[in-house]
């Protein structure tokens, strides 16, 4: 069965992006952990965490997947503000442990002119300072569109931070169709080769969830606009080859589309009537 859903708001709870969930036909989610411009987290409400564990099964909810702040940056070349995004990120995933046995994924950072070597150390540096042998938690890295400084613009980046990092059964990739495209993969052309060369680099063991996304912009434009499935240039015969790729098929896919939850049950409802299960 097609694992999808979409980017949610966490505003209301777990339970209530459950009852949304539920009503755009999704069987996984994402949220932010925190408004994105970062800032606090609501305290845990244990009500709603006991509420989401008994009926996520009903959904068939098998990981859902949260999302770092997209302002958190683990390799700022400002001392104050790489604190700042380190204390967030094990607090992140502190609170992740509430429900256990999920993904946490997050934007490796941007090196603002340090250069991807020091930003890169940066990044391991703080990986090694969070992850603990007893977490429950998968952290994910994701391919970024290599706008402006972004580490993770390819993967012999996300590589050289997984192999600096200690606790390697912790940490796995995932791949946005927007971020590769725009990053300069083929993935409309050959998929295959895309995925051939994830495999060879990286490994595709260590690949976790999609982000499922279309783009404004041509190939290799590291702009990072996403647009709605079938609307940009990626296209939805393409998209579609990604859900159905056998390498692929079973993984999490998450819409992160300019799309209202009506917006987001169509494309769901798309994506299930092309999926080959
Ligand atoms: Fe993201
Ligand atoms: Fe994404
Ligand atoms: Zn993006």
């Amino acid at each position: 069965m097609l694992k999808i859903g979409c980017h949610l708001s966490s505003s209301n709870g777990f339970t209530h992006m459950l009852e949304e969930a539920k009503t755009i036909g999704a069987n996984t989610f994402q949220f932010f952990t925190r408004n994105p411009r970062g800032g606090d987290a609501k305290d845990i409400d244990p009500i709603d965490i006991k509420n989401f564990l008994r009926f996520k099964d009903e959904l068939g909810i098998d990981k859902i997947i949260a999302h770092a702040s997209y302002t958190l940056n683990l390799c700022s070349k400002d001392q104050s503000i790489r604190d700042f995004a380190l204390r967030t990120f094990k607090d992140d995933l502190k609170r992740m442990e509430y429900i256990k046995g999920n993904y946490y994924n997050f934007h490796p950072g941007s090196h603002v002119g340090q250069g991807e070597d020091v930003g890169i150390q940066f990044i391991i540096d703080a990986l090694n300072d969070s992850l603990s042998e007893d977490q429950n938690t998968i952290v994910l890295l994701e391919t970024m569109a290599g706008k402006g400084s972004e580490i993770g613009r390819n993967f012999e980046e996300l590589k050289r931070i997984i192999d600096g990092v200690k606790l390697k059964d912790k940490i796995g990739v995932l791949l946005d169709t927007c971020h590769v495209h725009e990053g300069g993969y083929d993935i409309v052309n050959d998929l295959d080769g895309v995925l051939g060369t994830f495999d060879k680099i990286i490994g595709l063991d260590r690949l976790k969830a999609i982000h499922l996304n279309d783009s404004m912009n041509p190939r290799g434009a590291h702009k990072d606009r996403h647009a709605k499935i079938g609307e940009g240039h990626i296209g939805n015969e393409a998209l579609i080859k990604v859900i159905n790729n056998p390498h692929l098929k079973n993984l999490p896919f998450i819409l992160e589309t300019p799309n209202d939850l009506d917006g987001y049950a169509r494309e769901i409802a798309f994506l299930k009537e092309h999926y080959e299960d």
